[in-house]
């Protein structure tokens, strides 16, 4: 028996006639009529599924429909296909197939910096959450080489980036520059955003309607510069690509995998200035990015 109405909509009295199997394979039709056809399962190991409170767990890919895989490399005995300090992949969560369920305009362009142009314009003086009208005085879209091997996502604009229109350029820029550097490459060399684009006001953390609503924009310039790695700055840029709510001492040290890209959680220079002993963890981070990219370190962050 088909449980839907003429109209398509699930008649609750028919369903309750069928078996589970015939309910989930009826459920199942009713999203195809839809237009709905991928469908996907989390798995959550153990080890994840304890969250510590007052923590929020914003997940942006997931939320804004984004195909998000995203998986634990868990320090382990060396895995003969992969370096030392590396590790065997623990999938954390798997992901629905449709990678952009919606038209993207960069999708047909090949040009890394024309496709993260039109990202730039389909952003536009974008009014479509609060922090546009919390005194924002300009758009942080992100800045470097759009074919950087290694990206970094910052938390959002503080003071000096909401001036100049450039993430990291403040204090903290002026860390994450030295960063850069001990890795062995030039900040023109890798791409620099946040996961929000506008000044929270009084530097505050972004809420996660805020990071919902701006972190499609970030997950497609990732999509377009398709970085070798992705460092992400700080629990909150942590959490939010990885839409896991761990503390960042369990989250550091390894490697995630983000849909088919390596990332790596660190620091955040901000952090680093308030409390510079936490520099040598960040450098056995970054360390770890280098052996993976082959680059060979200057010298440590001082
Ligand atoms: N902090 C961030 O997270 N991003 C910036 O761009 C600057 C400071």
């Amino acid at each position: 028996m088909d449980p839907r109405t003429q109209s398509g909509v699930p008649n609750e009295a028919a369903f309750a006639s069928l078996g589970w199997k015939q309910l989930l394979a009826a459920r199942l039709q009713y999203y195809r009529d839809l237009g709905i056809y991928d469908f996907y399962r989390r798995n959550v190991p153990a080890v994840l599924t304890e969250a510590p409170s007052g923590a929020t767990e914003c997940s942006p890919a997931r939320s804004a429909g984004y195909a998000v895989s995203v998986s634990e490399i868990v320090p382990s005995e060396p895995a003969p296909s992969l370096s030392r300090g590396t590790a065997e992949i623990k999938t954390a969560i798997i992901a629905p197939a449709d990678l952009f369920a919606a038209p993207r305009p960069e999708a047909a362009v090949a040009d890394h910096g024309d496709a993260l142009k039109l990202i730039q314009e389909d952003l536009g003086e974008c009014r479509r959450c609060i922090l546009s009208r919390l005194g924002r005085k300009t758009i942080v879209f992100g800045e470097g080489s759009p074919d950087a091997e290694l990206m970094f996502v910052g938390e959002g604009p503080g003071a000096d980036e909401d001036e100049q229109g450039r993430p990291f350029v403040g204090r903290a820029g002026q860390l994450l520059n030295k960063m850069i550097e001990a890795m062995g490459l030039k900040r023109e060399q890798v791409y620099i955003a946040n996961v929000v684009k506008c000044r929270p006001p009084g530097n505050r953390t972004p809420e996660s309607e805020e990071i919902e609503t701006c972190s499609p924009f970030l997950l497609r310039q990732i999509a377009v510069i398709q970085p070798k790695a992705l460092v992400a700055l700080g629990a909150v840029a942590a959490r939010c690509l990885l839409g896991l709510n761990e503390p960042m001492a369990k989250l550091r040290g390894r490697w995630f995998d983000f849909r088919g890209t390596r990332l790596a959680v660190t620091y955040h220079p901000a952090f680093l200035l308030r409390d510079p002993r936490q520099k040598k963890e960040t450098w056995k981070d970054l360390q770890m990015v280098m052996e993976y990219l082959g680059l060979k370190p200057r010298r440590a962050v001082e």
